[in-house]
Order: C-alpha cells, then sequence, then structure tokens
C-alpha cells in the first residue's frame, strides 16, 4: 500500500497532532505514525496522569497535615487501585476530546500505527505500509534514560513510564518504599506524590544539588520543603550497584560523598533523565545530522540540514533554546506546518518559556538564570525574597518559598524570574508576559496587583532593588 502525503509525521505527540492540525487547517493532508500510543507521552504517561494524581496526593497530605491551628488532622481513606482507575478515566476521555475525536472530525489527517522508518528522504516505512510526504517532521520524543549500573539488568525496576496506562510499565499497587535515582522533575514531582500517598521515599542525586541548572535558591527552597515533610534526599550520592535483596526487596549501594552506603526499597525507580527516540529510524541513511547526544540538530526554522525535513518537540532537546515541554513542542508543530507547507519562514522565539516543576509548592521558571545572565556579560542585579515577605503566604500558612528576579542592571530590564511558591505555575505568566514585552523592573512594582496573592511576590522582589523589603506596607508600597 503507498500513500501520498503533503506531510508525513514520525510520531503522534502532542508536537505531531498540532502540525497535523494546522496542515489540514491549510488544505493540505498529514499523516502521523505511532509505534505506542496515540496522543504520546504527555497524555498517555506524563502530564496529565502526573498531575491527576499529583493533586489527589496533595488533598490526602493536607487533610493529614492542616495548616492551621485548630483544624485537626484527618486520615483520608484512600484506594490506590481506585485513584489508578480513574487516572485511566480523565487519560481516556482526555486521549478522546482532543486526539481520536480530530482524527475522527479531519479526512486529511491520519494515523498508521507502527514504527515509522524513513527509506530515503520522502518515504518512510511503517508496518506493511509505505508513505510518501513532500515533507518530512520528525517528532518522535524522547524516552527514559537506563543508565549502565552494575546489576541492572538482573532486577526490575520502574522508569518515569509508571504512570503509563494498559502497558507492562504501569504501577498499579502502592510500593511501601520507593529508591528514586536521579532528581530531576520528574523524580521530585513523582517523589514527593509518593511520599504523600504513603510510601517511603528516598530519592539519590549524584550531583551535590538537586536541579542543578536552577536557580541555587530555587534548589536550596525545595530541598528544605521536601526534606521538612520527610522525604529523604540524599545528594552526591553515585549508585554503584543494584542487586535484588529479597523477593519484595532491592538493594542499592552507592557512593555517597567517598563513603559507601545502601538504601534498600520494594521498588526501584530509574529517573535519570531522557533520551531521544532518532535511533533506528533512518535518519543516518538519509543524512540528517545529529548532536552528540542523538538530539536532531535544526535551524531556527526548525529545518534541519536535509530541505524537506523537519524536526520539532523533545526530540530537538535544547536546540534553538528549546525546552522539552508539551506547549513547546505544540507551538513549534504549528510553526513546521507553515513553514514546511505554506512557505512561512516563521523563525521561533524561544525567549521566553515559563516552566513549572508541580511539586507542592511549585517551582516555576522563566528566562534565564544569574550565572547565566552575568555568563553573557551582562551586568546584573538580582533580588531574592523568602515567601514570608509576601502577605497570602503569610495569611494562609505557606511561608516556605522564594522569589528571584535577575535584571540587566544597566537598562533594568528583567531576564528572569524563578519562583517557589503556592501556584507558582500561574504566577510566573505574569513574569512571562512582562518579559515577552521587555518589560523592566518598575513595571512590576507600578502594576497594582491584588492583594492578597502570591502573585505580589513579583513586586515585592522588584522592589527589594529599591528598599529593605521588611519594611513595605500592605500591598508592597
Ligand atoms: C512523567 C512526565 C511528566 C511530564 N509532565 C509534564 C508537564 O506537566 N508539562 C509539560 O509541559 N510537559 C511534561 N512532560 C513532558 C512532555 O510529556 C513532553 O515534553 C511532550 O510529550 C513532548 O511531546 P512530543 O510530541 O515532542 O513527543 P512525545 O509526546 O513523546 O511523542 C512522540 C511519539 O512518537 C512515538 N514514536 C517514537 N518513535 C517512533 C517511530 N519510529 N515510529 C512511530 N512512532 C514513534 C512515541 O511512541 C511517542 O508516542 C512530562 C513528561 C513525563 C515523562
Amino acid at each position: 500500500m503507498e500513500n501520498k502525503f503533503d506531510l508525513v509525521i514520525l510520531g503522534s505527540g502532542s508536537t505531531a497532532f498540532a502540525a497535523a492540525i494546522r496542515a489540514a487547517e491549510l488544505g493540505k493532508t498529514a499523516a502521523m505514525t505511532e509505534m505506542r500510543m496515540l496522543g504520546g507521552t504527555c497524555v498517555n504517561r506524563g502530564c496529565l496522569p502526573s498531575k491527576n494524581l499529583i493533586e489527589a496526593a496533595r488533598i490526602v497530605w493536607e487533610a493529614a497535615h492542616p495548616r492551621y491551628k485548630g483544624l485537626s488532622p484527618a486520615k483520608m481513606k484512600f484506594d490506590f487501585a481506585e485513584l489508578i482507575a480513574q487516572k485511566q478515566e480523565v487519560v481516556e476521555v482526555y486521549r478522546g476530546k482532543k486526539y481520536q475525536s480530530i482524527l475522527r472530525d479531519d479526512e486529511n489527517i491520519q494515523v498508521f500505527d507502527g514504527k515509522a522508518e524513513l527509506v530515503d528522504a520522502h518515504t518512510v516505512r511503517v508496518g506493511d505500509a509505505t508513505l510518501i510526504g513532500d515533507q518530512i517532521l520528525v517528532a518522535t520524543g524522547t524516552r527514559p534514560v537506563i543508565p549502565t549500573i552494575d546489576g541492572l539488568d538482573d532486577v526490575p525496576y520502574l522508569t518515569s513510564d509508571l504512570l503509563t496506562t494498559g502497558e507492562v510499565q504501569e504501577l498499579k499497587e502502592l510500593p511501601k518504599s520507593m529508591v528514586i535515582v536521579g532528581a530531576g522533575y520528574i523524580a521530585l514531582e513523582l517523589g514527593q506524590m509518593f511520599h504523600r500517598f504513603g510510601t517511603r521515599v528516598t530519592i539519590l542525586e549524584r550531583s551535590q544539588v538537586i536541579l542543578p541548572s536552577y536557580e541555587p535558591e530555587v534548589s536550596d527552597a525545595l530541598t528544605f520543603i521536601l526534606r521538612k515533610e520527610g522525604v529523604k534526599i540524599v545528594t552526591e550520592a553515585q549508585v554503584t550497584r543494584v542487586a535484588r535483596k529479597s523477593e519484595n526487596e532491592i538493594e542499592v549501594t552507592t557512593n555517597v560523598s567517598g563513603k559507601t552506603q545502601t538504601f534498600t526499597a520494594q521498588k526501584l525507580v530509574i529517573a535519570t533523565g531522557r533520551e531521544p527516540n532518532t535511533d533506528g529510524i533512518g535518519l543516518d541513511k538519509v543524512g540528517v545530522t545529529l548532536d552528540e547526544r542523538g538530539y536532531v540538530k535544526v535551524n531556527d526554522e526548525l529545518q534541519t540540514n536535509v530541505p524537506n525535513i523537519w524536526a520539532a518537540g523533545d526530540v530537538i532537546g535544547n536546540h534553538i533554546d528549546s525546552q522539552p515541554a508539551t506547549p513547546v513542542g505544540a507551538h513549534d508543530g504549528v510553526i513546521v506546518a507553515r513553514n514546511a507547507l505554506d512557505g512561512a519562514r516563521q523563525k521561533v522565539d524561544h525567549r521566553v518559556i515559563p516552566r513549572v516543576i508541580f511539586t507542592d509548592p511549585q517551582v516555576a521558571v522563566v528566562g534565564q538564570t544569574d550565572e547565566e545572565v552575568v555568563g553573557s556579560g551582562v551586568r546584573c542585579w538580582c533580588g531574592t525574597i523568602p515567601l514570608e515577605y509576601v502577605p497570602r503566604a503569610g495569611a494562609t500558612h505557606q511561608i516556605d518559598g522564594i522569589a528571584k528576579i535577575v535584571i540587566d542592571r544597566d537598562t533594568e530590564e528583567v531576564k528572569g524570574v524563578s519562583l517557589v511558591m503556592p501556584n507558582a505555575g500561574e504566577v510566573i505568566h505574569e513574569a512571562a508576559m512582562g518579559m515577552r514585552f521587555h518589560a523592566r523592573l518598575e513595571d512590576f512594582i507600578d502594576m497594582i496587583h491584588v492583594y492578597p496573592t502570591m502573585a505580589e511576590a513579583l513586586k515585592i522582589a522588584a522592589i527589594s532593588y529599591f528598599k529593605d523589603p521588611a519594611k513595605l506596607s500592605c500591598c508592597a508600597e
């Protein structure tokens, strides 16, 4: 069977869907391909199921740990298997609405099941089908990295795929204990979630701190908060060996700052990062250039070195300042469709990409860190305030956290913001929108903020450039 399309896409995740929908809007035909589950990582095993269960864990935890004197702790009964089942329902409903129904309603878009492989620059083979594409988009995403650890092949382990539905990787029972190797955002989100459901969680991180690429204040604040609520975080811990200790237990041997330490748990989770799905898909055959880690190299129009082959989403890693996150892939998928099919020649703008870690409190960042601004040769000033300066935080007993603002000292333009606070994921949009329009410190100070809100943290951090933020009246004036 041979099928001709204007755009053939390797993958069916959020990047692929956005590109296919825009192609159809342009009156063109598009084919997506999928070797696992329609919709890709975000809807099936990433954003959606994790955020669903993280919120359930927060409700359980808050009930047991009320922040207010006068509220008694309540041990909420929960059925983990039922929580997993409702997570599956949410995923299925969402997949139906946002993915399957689009295919039903649009005859210009088709999906082919199976592993897609490029045969030449215009031909993709998927199972028995051969797809001919005038233009090709590589949107194959990433998968968990499995590091080389002595004994790992001989023990069962989980990865960030543990939230998937209907696949063998799914975790359906609540473990008593869990060792997580790695302390990136997925490890921290899932680690806190399982801890809140009652699992004894240990997070092992080989760096000196968790989240080393974030502001040090973020890393310190989140480490303090997670440890305070009982998550065990061990830094400078290099895992050297894993072995089955008993039928139900895995022993993890580590070198912690030069000393051997062992940790035992019912479940082992490997969360040491992700790698691109670019092997075995014919990219080498057609001469598409990859970087040394296997990510696809693209120019700022998302075109590879082969003119009719484009790439977007997680598979391009951090090239052209991209970030592996769903909205970035979806945004860029649209640009690929416009550039590939409509000659738009639109350049991506990745200067302002807000990002969130859905721990509680959340971490949200946008723009550059202090170190990055200095590294770019800009004279900078940065102000960090503890959350206790924010009236809302004090009023609701949520004072653990920080807000940091980084500016170009010469122009006073805001270059970066980092927040650790409840609802940081919402608040960060004010900073992001401001930065999109090159807002200066004064813009954050002059804007009247709703009192009392967490967003006032931005205004107070900005004010700290001029005066002591501990001595402000109500409403940060
Ligand atoms: C636990 C977890 C939580 C996350 N939480 C968030 C969050 O809260 N917010 C956020 O923005 N991002 C989050 N992410 C990241 C987000 O899921 C990704 O950034 C996003 O899914 C990337 O979309 P994509 O389309 O580029 O790739 P994917 O969604 O990974 O889609 C690629 C698809 O291509 C398929 N594929 C690969 N190779 C082939 C082939 N040769 N042939 C056919 N099909 C192929 C794969 O099976 C996959 O379905 C999370 C990720 C994880 C793992």
